[in-house]
């Protein structure tokens, strides 16, 4: 069987302009594998036209490219994927570059454009290959059968920001956002897993880029209770200091820090590459958006619950939820937030963030403060439902300055009467680095 599979990128129209005939370079390739595809990236010099196709009898993807050479090396780059045997060039007609990709099983071939950025001078031109007949895992299993009753656990969708060809905020020392939030998410996922009524779901598991909207659909394939999407970012003024974390708001920013930090993640699918095809009807969605005030009601309280517990290792840029327009949170049914673990810009926390012992600090306050909500507030049908009414929970909760009595109230659903009760409080007045319980409500 021969499959041919034409696509003509640049467009008819537009191949007989001057540029399109004039030479261009491949000056770098990349590649990144992630669990489905694997994406190759080429660095062009110019704005250029090519064709793509895949043959049979042996499997191999053909990319040409009129008047054009390679300067780039492509030594080491097969071993870097599961689905690429070799890669070839040669030239055809004099002038013209073929590189042919052997791969190791048939794949679907698709390839797009995209223009420079702030963190790509160059054009690139985006291969991506997926192997024709996979079997995709996508909701995560139950830690343990035995429990009965068919209750489930709470799944948690982890998100690391950035991968691949997006490495995020790029900070004092090189270090790279896309490494550390990885290096957190993962820390978190292994807590999650070892907690009785949790389940993680990793949202992007290596070193590879899946756009903003693909990450809230996996999210919700894998019917996940909460989204929480984590970052180390960089701001223009690099004194700018403090973890915080972010819900969705469509009407504006709560800062001007915000804004600026809603921009630059929403940059992300330019920088990291997403095809035009990928860009679903979202819209639809957005309008379905019967559990809107539920969803924003339990973002306020798990990003409260997340803040109190990172205030406990690091400062905090802002104390209370802030939100902007972040494309990533866009999940209208299930509660999502954007922490940003420090700022990678400034030379102190830059430090922290790289520090093995800081990451495991700050994912453990991430998980202190969704598991705390959780116990609180456990969804429908799951193991912590069922446990709730058989014991008194309690979370606890360290003052912090400028908390008030009522305020923590609000925040967790619960009536003042009763935070006075547990805590046996004869007044409202409360003191720094106290702990309290805060009752089930
Ligand atoms: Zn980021």
């Amino acid at each position: 069987m021969r499959r041919l599979n034409f696509v003509l990128l640049a467009g008819l129209l537009v191949s007989w302009l001057p540029w399109s005939v004039a030479n261009a370079d491949v000056q770098d390739v990349r590649v990144w594998q992630s669990p489905d595809k694997t994406r190759l990236v080429f660095d062009l010099s110019r704005p250029h036209e090519h064709k793509i196709f895949t043959l049979s009898n042996p499997d191999r993807v053909v990319i040409d490219l009129a008047n054009a050479s390679m300067k780039a090396s492509l030594d080491g780059l097969s071993e870097r994927s599961t689905t690429i045997r070799r890669l070839r060039t040669g030239t055809r007609n004099k002038t013209d570059l073929r590189i042919v990709i052997d791969v190791a099983e048939a794949v679907d071939a698709s390839s797009f454009p995209l223009a420079p950025n702030d963190v790509y001078n160059n054009n690139r031109l985006v291969v991506d290959l997926e192997p024709e007949n996979q079997t995709r895992v996508i909701a995560p299993v139950k830690k343990d059968d035995s429990y009965n009753d068919n209750k489930r656990d709470i799944i948690i969708a982890i998100d690391a920001g950035h991968g691949g060809e997006d490495p995020g905020a790029i900070g004092y020392g090189r270090t790279k956002e896309k490494y550390v939030v990885l290096a957190i998410a993962k820390e978190l996922e292994r807590l999650l897993k070892a907690e009785y009524g949790f389940t993680p779901f990793m949202v992007r598991t290596g070193d590879y880029y899946i756009g903003l909207r693909e990450r809230t659909a996996k999210a919700r394939k894998a019917n996940a209770d909460f989204f929480v999407s984590i970052h180390a970012d960089a701001f223009k003024i690099a004194s700018a200091s403090g973890s915080s974390v972010f819900m969705l708001s469509e009407r504006g920013a709560t800062s001007e820090a915000a804004r600026w930090l809603a921009d630059k993640e929403n940059e992300s699918d330019l920088v990291g590459g997403v095809s035009l095809e990928d860009k679903e009807d979202h819209l639809a969605m957005t309008l379905l958006d019967l559990s809107m005030t539920h969803k924003r009601n339990a973002s306020v309280q798990l990003g409260n619950s997340i803040l109190g517990q990172m205030s406990r290792v690091s400062k905090l840029h802002k104390k209370q939820v802030e939100e902007a327009a972040f494309v990533v949170l866009k999940a209208p049914d299930i509660p999502a937030l954007l922490v940003e673990t420090g700022f990678i810009s400034n030379p102190q926390e830059a430090r922290k963030l790289a520090d093995r012992s800081y990451q495991k600090k700050m994912a453990r306050a991430i998980f202190d403060g969704v598991t705390g909500y959780f116990r609180i507030h456990p969804p429908r049908g799951t193991l912590l439902a069922a446990d709730k009414g058989k014991a008194p929970v309690f979370n606890t909760y360290v003052i912090r300055r400028g908390d008030t009595l009522s305020e923590i109230a609000v925040r967790n659903g619960v009536a003042i009467a009763d935070l006075r009760r547990v805590n046996d409080l004869k007044n409202d007045r409360l003191k720094i680095g106290q702990t309290i319980k805060i009752p089930n409500s």
